[in-house]
């Protein structure tokens, strides 16, 4: 596994810290608006520096994102986050969910204490966003997995324009329990020529309200 490049610090990326964020290289999935892509190639490895980094930050950040690509394609995923708890920082995990068993490991080892779980779309529309079709049932299994309660977390989805009402309502229904859903506006990709316009952000504010209805809902 390799840290193709962190940003040093950021207030927005771990509720309640100041953190670090580490991107992983590489995904199993290749959603056609993929804002990381690049990452997803990309041969640098800048793990050393990240740990040199953190080593002269103890005391004045407090944890660090893991985020990628999806960082659970990588089996030395939970020795990379042992070595970050043992330097005394919270690790936050960004995945797309598709690896339930690394999740549940990471989170009984008491690896992790907090999850950003991606929900691409509702079921019948994940092959068409992820441009894949494997894995969806891992999905299902890390979502009801997080729905146990064993670490803080939270759902969320990027609002392509592919997604309806209807979608959003069926990945309310699916978390239903949760605590925390996050609808997030989608960003037209420079790499894209014609990419799709967003959402108005007024459409996106009706989403909220209806999936609200099931499951806790914010706009980001
Ligand atoms: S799962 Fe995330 S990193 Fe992977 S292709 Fe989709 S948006 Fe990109």
């Amino acid at each position: 596994m390799k840290i193709s490049k962190f940003i040093k610090n950021s207030m927005i990326d771990f509720p309640r810290r100041i953190a670090c964020v580490a991107f992983t290289n590489g995904c199993n999935w290749k959603c056609w608006y993929c804002q990381n892509s690049q990452l997803l190639q990309e041969t640098e490895d800048k793990t050393d520096e990240l740990f040199e980094f953190l080593s002269q930050r103890k005391g004045w950040i407090d944890g660090v994102v893991i985020c990628g690509g999806e960082p659970t394609i990588h089996n030395d995923l939970p020795q990379i986050i042992r070595k970050i708890k043992e330097m005394g920082f919270d690790v936050k995990l960004d995945t797309n969910g598709t690896n339930s068993t690394m999740l549940k490991e990471l989170v009984e080892q008491k690896l992790i204490d907090y999850v950003a779980m991606d929900i691409k779309a509702s079921f019948s529309k994940l092959s068409e966003i992820t441009l894949n079709n494997t894995k969806f049932d891992e999905v299902e299994k890390s979502i009801n997995f997080l729905l146990e309660n064993k670490v803080e977390y939270e759902f969320r989805t990027t609002v392509t324009p592919d997604l309806t009402e209807q979608d959003i309502l069926q990945i309310a229904k699916k978390i239903k329990g949760a605590k925390t859903y996050i609808l997030q506006p989608y960003r037209q990709p420079d790499f894209l020529k014609n990419a799709p316009k967003p959402l108005k952000i007024e459409t996106i504010k009706h989403y909220v309200d209806v999936a609200n209805e099931i499951v806790p809902t914010y706009l980001r």
